[in-house]
């Protein structure tokens, strides 16, 4: 299975100003391909801070690293820096990155959106790129995605704005994914219980779990009220999904069954 970390990147995450909804739809996305995202972390736009989450990672030897946010024009945007350290690598000014670049701002000055399409430093930033790095088009704003393949881990630094990253991931980084994760498939199935205490529900689960050794059990927990539905969800990811679909089906059903026999009702 693929393995993942994501680093998002911003002090305004941090603030608490914005909610870090990148890392949960990057999550979703990358399980949905049958892959495994193994950690996930926030960390300011602090170079020394980034660098070592990267490094940390490849470290560990992650075959998808991805981090979200601080590709733009000012000065606090820093991954690029940060990725081209921790690499040991200098940013060079990526001849296709421009072009991109300058496609952009002739198409934003037509529109109107901004006064003029010239190549300033600000903008030119956006395309210096650490060494060896392509960039990733982005259909929705300015600072391209960047595609690093080192030796064991792809890296893939993507903007920070939401609609810019679902563009770039669902659009040129598509082909990527598909090359890395394969024919990779998860599949999730739920069981609602009619029992309001975790409590009662968790020796079932865990033996349930244990004649399951590959099929993720979670029950769902929430706040204590009158709702007596309680969620449980049963997943699994892999590459054939008739035997996915097997598996999980025989975990439902063991399920089911062992909450009638404890008198647990369940919804249909
Ligand atoms: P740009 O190229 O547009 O400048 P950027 O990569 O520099 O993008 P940031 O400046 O880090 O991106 O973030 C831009 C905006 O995107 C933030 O103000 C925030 O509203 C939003 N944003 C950043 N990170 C996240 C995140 N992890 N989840 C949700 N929204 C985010």
């Amino acid at each position: 299975m693929v393995t993942i970390e994501i680093i998002a990147i911003g002090n305004e995450l941090l603030l608490g100003d914005t909610l870090d909804t990148n890392t949960s739809w990057l999550c979703r996305t990358f399980t949905g391909l049958g892959g495994h995202v193994e950690r996930a972390v926030l960390v300011r736009d602090d170079r020394p801070a980034i660098i070592r989450e990267i490094r940390g990672a490849l470290e560990r030897g992650v075959q998808l690293l991805v981090t979200s946010g601080g590709l733009g024009p000012t000065d606090d945007d820093l991954t690029l820096q940060a990725v081209a350290e921790a690499l040991e690598r200098p940013l060079v000014l990526n001849e296709r990155a421009l072009a991109l670049v300058r496609e952009t701002y002739e198409r934003l000055a037509a529109a109107g959106y901004v006064t003029n399409a010239q190549l300033t430093e600000s903008r030119v930033k956006m395309a210096r790129l650490p060494q060896g790095a392509e960039p990733l088009e982005n259909p929705v704003g300015a600072a391209p995605g960047v595609l690093l393949r080192l030796d064991r881990t792809t890296l893939v630094s993507l903007p920070g704005v939401p609609a810019e990253l679902k563009a770039i991931v669902t659009g040129p980084l598509r082909p990527i994914l598909q090359e890395l994760f394969g024919a990779g498939v998860f599949r999730q199935r739920e069981v609602i219980a009619l029992c309001r205490d975790e409590t009662v529900l968790a020796p079932i689960l865990s033996e349930v779990a244990e004649r399951h050794p590959e099929v993720y059990i979670k029950s769902r927990a929430r706040e204590f009220g009158p709702d007596i539905r309680f969620r449980i969800t049963l997943s699994l990811s892999g590459r054939d999904p008739t035997s996915i679909e097997a598996k999980l089906e025989e975990a439902v059903r063991d399920l089911r069954d062992a909450l009638r026999q404890a008198h647990i009702g369940l919804e249909a």
